[in-house]
């Protein structure tokens, strides 16, 4: 039986006990503290080559509205709440966008576009992303740390040359290589050429080819050319032209459930495409109208781009997780990838390098998890840095608990505005800085081993897997 006086004394032990624990708790978070310290400075000045990005034209000078409408992924629904009216190839938010003031007058009295875009811009500024990177900008600009101030010193830098701020911003993240993959049109921007955005920039601009034979499957032809011309553009692309990768879109086109089609299916989906009026094809392109065929051909056509991949032995990158709200999302799960992960799905299969990007987020355990346990499949951080920001360290920890690190790769998918491409490699390299010393505090990993990590994710394992001679 405890008395008074012995549950007392063991209330004075508990409480001495938990100073002890508390001061423990807090000299290991400081221990923490300092090797990520440690760890950050020695990562911040290595070379970053960013695994998947888009490139983007001159947008300069911006106001703090267009500047958070072209970061906005909400703002691509716009183009859905207001699509083109008959006869027009513009969407009518389009035409609201390039309008006089006149004209935006007449289309705000009958469709009230400017109400949904003030609504999308105060979202996404309330988004931590947004205050996060204002602060982020704040620093490289010196100026306050409020968006106004941001946008006016952008402004104020990109005067006369935009070019020579994008790469004075990129030189201070050691940005020193991107694989770009050009056709994200951006969006309510022109479409930058290739060659124009290489040339203005000191990084080093690697090709990554679209897969799914744009240019071919709009033709009126047998089926035996769709099949041999989407062969030779793919093989075009990548020997002559250089691209060290394809990308597919197929789980923004039709989902990630690829099935197995065979070239007869493939033949009779190609017919019923073939035919179907113009007006139809759009709306299929524009993913208003989903056909079964549709998906049957889609399916088809990443078989093939395995095929010419393997041959070639060419990394084919695939979209995974995240996504805008007109991409069918409910099957943007990695897992859903596994049959173009086993191509051909029958024995004996061939293991094509498959990029699953922006680590399936978020579902980036998923994409983690399926690089541990097939040879051929790679991880890319891209999205998920720099969207996620405060946090990105934690979902790395869980990534690094089954993800070899060497398959693990820095990505951005940039679009739009140099600022993602800055704002992810700051980050990503935060971050890992964060996540591995956490793993060197746990004595997994010496500090060696971690700095050497560092360098394989941010840019030597994309190097190796992409057979690129440094950046
Ligand atoms: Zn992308």
């Amino acid at each position: 039986m405890f008395n008074r006086r012995h549950i007392m004394s063991l209330l004075g032990l508990a409480g001495a006990a938990g100073v002890v624990a508390s001061k423990s708790a807090d000299a290991s978070e400081s221990a923490a503290g300092n090797t990520a310290h440690e760890l950050a400075e020695a990562i911040e000045s290595m070379p970053v080559l960013d695994v998947h990005s888009h490139g983007f034209p001159a947008l300069a000078p911006v106001t703090e509205e267009i500047f958070l409408e072209t970061l906005a992924l909400s703002a691509w629904m716009l183009d859905a709440y207001f699509p083109a009216e008959p006869g027009q190839t513009q969407t009518v938010y389009e035409q609201w966008r390039a309008a006089g003031p006149e004209e935006r007058a007449r289309l705000d009295h009958k469709y009230g576009i400017q109400k949904r875009f003030d609504e999308v811009v105060f979202q996404m500024r309330s988004t931590t992303f947004v205050e996060a990177l204002t602060k982020e900008m704040a620093t490289f600009f010196r100026c306050k740390p409020t968006l106004k101030d941001v946008i006016a010193a952008r402004n104020e830098y990109t005067k006369g040359d935009f070019w020579r701020y994008v790469n004075d911003l990129f030189g201070s993240a050691k940005l020193e290589g991107a694989l770009v993959q050009g056709s994200l049109g951006a969006w309510t921007m022109p479409e930058p050429k290739q060659a124009d955005f290489k040339r203005s920039l000191r990084m080093k601009v690697y090709d990554v080819a679209t897969a799914g034979a744009y240019g071919i499957i709009d033709k009126d032809i047998p089926f035996a050319d769709l099949v041999s011309g989407n062969r030779e553009q793919l093989r075009r692309r990548a020997k002559e032209q250089g691209a060290v990768a394809f990308k597919s879109g197929i789980v923004k086109q039709t989902g990630a459930d690829v099935e197995p089609v065979t070239a007869a299916q493939a033949e009779q989906a190609w017919e019923q495409w073939r035919k179907l009026p113009a007006a139809d094809k759009t709306r299929v392109w524009n993913r208003e109208w989903r056909p079964a065929f549709w998906k049957t051909l889609q399916d088809f056509i990443v078989w093939e781009t395995c095929a010419v991949a393997y041959e070639l032995d060419i990394p084919l990158h695939i979209h995974a997780g995240n996504g805008e709200g007109q991409d069918k999302i409910s099957t943007h799960y990695p897992y859903k990838l596994e049959n173009v992960v086993r191509y051909p799905v029958d024995f004996p299969q061939k293991p094509v390098q498959i990029v699953l990007l922006h680590a399936g987020f978020p579902h980036h355990t998923e994409a983690a998890y399926m690089s541990h346990i097939f040879p051929n499949v790679w991880y890319d951080m891209s999205v998920m840095a720099p969207f996620v920001n405060r946090g990105l360290y934690q979902r790395l920890l869980e990534t690094f608990e089954t993800a070899p690190l060497s398959k693990v790769m820095y990505g951005s998918d940039a679009y739009h505005v140099p600022e993602f491409f800055y704002l992810g490699a700051k980050w990503a390299k935060k971050h890992v800085a964060k996540a591995l010393a956490v793993l060197v505090d746990d004595g997994v990993l010496t500090k060696d081993d971690a700095v050497r990590y560092a360098r394989m994710i941010l840019a030597d394992n994309a190097r190796r897997l992409h057979k690129l001679n440094g950046t």
